[in-house]
């Protein structure tokens, strides 16, 4: 009677733990639960700073409690320089768009390339004390040549996956823009997006809220390079 008793204890064991095993392969395979894609947003700022832009586009980050990416043009630091500093205060990044715009200087040669780069670095360095470490190519495009010499001085490239248009569309109002932004960001799980903080593209300030508000109703974390 005792043997037939270890018997039977012995034939549970051994079901429990071929249920056991059986349980955790399906769990290994199939979670029971999934954690929902982390989805990311870097707003990006180029050809700053601007007297009269620059500021409603902080307002707006600040009031949203979201961070920036502004990629900075070294000659519009001048006279400009408590924006640049402001930028910086509020937590936003900095980095290089070149001292001067001008794609001939710039593109001329690999030598006059670096010359710009190390300019615009210095005067953000300067202004701010913090020294940049992104880098975007003021027309965007593939440069070979000069992605190895940043590469070589540190920096890391950014380029960007959507739009709002205010450099693709001519005179855009604020609602165009959001459209673009929300349109050209479509479904991606990582959007870096492209916006201009200049006084040219006034419309990009006024859009800013509901771009903003629509990346935030849709989960998107803010983040800056
Ligand atoms: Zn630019």
């Amino acid at each position: 009677m005792q043997k037939r008793w270890v018997t039977a204890v012995i034939f549970c064991l051994a079901v429990i733990l071929m249920l056991a095993a059986h349980l955790s392969g399906r769990n290994m395979a199939t979670p029971a639960f999934t954690f929902a894609e982390e989805k990311e947003i870097y707003l990006t700022f180029d050809d700053g700073p601007s007297t009269k832009v620059t500021g409603r586009i902080l307002d707006t980050l600040k009031e949203k409690g979201v961070k920036a990416t502004f990629f900075i043009v070294g000659d519009r630091v001048y006279g400009r320089e408590e924006v640049l500093r402001r930028i910086v205060a509020e937590g936003h990044t900095v980095g290089v768009h070149s001292a001067s715009h001008r794609y001939d200087v710039i593109y001329g040669s690999d030598e006059a390339f670096r010359k710009d780069v190390t300019a615009c670095a210095g005067v953000i360095e300067r202004c701010t004390g913090v020294f940049p470490h992104v880098y975007r190519f003021p027309g965007g495009g593939r440069h070979p040549s000069k992605e190895s010499i940043l590469k070589d001085l540190g920096y890391e490239i950014v380029w960007w996956n959507a739009v709002c248009g205010d450099e693709e569309i001519p005179h855009a109002d604020a609602e165009t823009l959001v459209k673009t932004a929300i349109s050209t960001a479509g479904e991606k799980a990582r959007v870096v997006l492209l916006l201009h903080d200049s006084a040219y593209r006034a419309a990009t300030a006024d859009a800013l809220p509901d771009i903003i508000d629509h990346f935030l109703e849709n989960h998107y974390t803010f983040k800056v390079f």
